[in-house]
């Protein structure tokens, strides 16, 4: 089973990789752990990965692609894989067709959690950090007792700059180009599936579990 889950920022994608690599036996790839192993390994891929990366520069494509054929054509990867984070463009989907034709194998489903804008906002910019302590909250996933009071010392709740809405939509604009060119990409192949991420976290895997395991009857 070899899958590609996407998912904006807030959509719940690292949640729903490690609940589905669970229950279905298959490594969980995201691109933050593939760059993390290699630079350990030291492989010349990931030497030059972190060339880039201590310079503060975005990781070509080439070394980023040279790394996820590395990564899956390892032992574990032989009952398929679920990678998250790649691809994150057009030219890297194009990329990965590529690279899984020469592995032999082929990509089976692209699932993509849909979560609209507003919602990932008040995903985003929910969080609340205590001037005197430091400890975190979320107006929605872990709210204080007391609304901008913090339960440990009773110091103040603010929102940090990052996490203010005009900062975090801009970011997430740019996220949205991409990916929905993206989706178109996968829209033209076939496998691309969208999945409710407004539901219920056992209810989004239920359904992306039911989407993969229906298509293997
Ligand atoms: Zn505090």
């Amino acid at each position: 089973m070899n899958i590609v889950l996407m998912g904006l920022p807030g959509a719940g994608k690292g949640t729903q990789a490690a609940r589905i690599v669970d229950e279905l036996n298959i490594p969980h790839i995201s691109t933050g752990d593939m760059f993390r192993a290699a630079v350990k390994e030291e492989t010349p891929l990931g030497l030059e990965a972190k060339s880039y990366m201590d310079q503060g520069q975005l990781v070509p494509d080439r070394v980023t692609i040279g790394i996820v054929r590395e990564r899956l054509g390892k032992d574990d990867c032989a009952n398929g894989f679920l990678l998250d984070g790649f691809p994150r463009t057009v030219p890297q989907a194009e990329a990965l067709d590529e690279l899984t034709k020469d592995l032999g194998r082929e990509l089976d489903h692209v699932i993509y959690i849909e979560v609209d804008e507003d919602e990932l906002l008040k995903r985003l910019t929910g969080r609340r950090i205590c001037r005197d302590c430091g400890a975190t909250y979320h107006v929605l996933f872990a709210p204080p007792k007391v609304e901008r009071v913090c339960d440990r010392c009773g110091g103040e709740l603010y929102q940090r700059d990052d996490d203010r809405v005009e900062t975090v939509a801009n970011r997430l604009k740019v996220n949205m180009e991409q990916t929905e060119k993206l989706l178109q990409y996968y829209q033209k192949t076939g496998k691309l599936h969208r999945v409710d991420g407004k539901q219920p976290i056992e209810h989004v895997t239920d359904s992306i579990l039911s989407l993969i395991r229906g298509s293997e009857k």
